[in-house]
């Protein structure tokens, strides 16, 4: 998706949504069995607009850099949500772009207005 700042400043957020799954040996002659799966969600976080066409579609990861990744990893435990994990995903890509001059700085400021620019596109994310 495309995020704007106040100034009008485009960025770009792509969400992958990941399982592992977990198997289980069940006796000598049978085959593992899938008995679960540990989600993840990535998400790579960039100024401007994607540099492939077809990046801002589908799970291919878009080549664009400076780019940052921030991931939000499910444990056993947890129930895999999409929103949840988009939304962790996405606060540490910025956070991670905050700590750099280079390559991608985001300030505070600017992060919240790109969040409310999320939950403008995204009003179901926002419970
Ligand atoms: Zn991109």
């Amino acid at each position: 998706m495309i995020l704007r700042d106040k100034s009008g400043n485009e960025y770009a957020a792509h969400f992958r949504h990941i399982e592992i799954p977990i198997y289980e040996e069940r006796g000598f002659s049978e085959a593992a069995v899938k008995v679960g799966g540990l989600w993840s969600t990535e998400c790579t976080f960039h100024a401007g607009r994607c540099k492939r066409v077809d990046g801002e579609k589908g799970d291919l990861p878009c080549e664009t850099s400076p780019r940052q990744t921030g991931v939000a990893k499910c444990s056993v435990r947890d129930q895999f949500k999409r929103v949840t994990g988009r939304k962790l995903a996405l606060q540490r890509a910025m956070r991670n772009s905050g700590f750099h001059i280079h390559p991608v700085h985001v300030s505070k400021e600017i992060r919240k207005e790109l969040w409310e620019d999320y939950f403008k596109q995204r009003p179901k994310d926002k419970v």
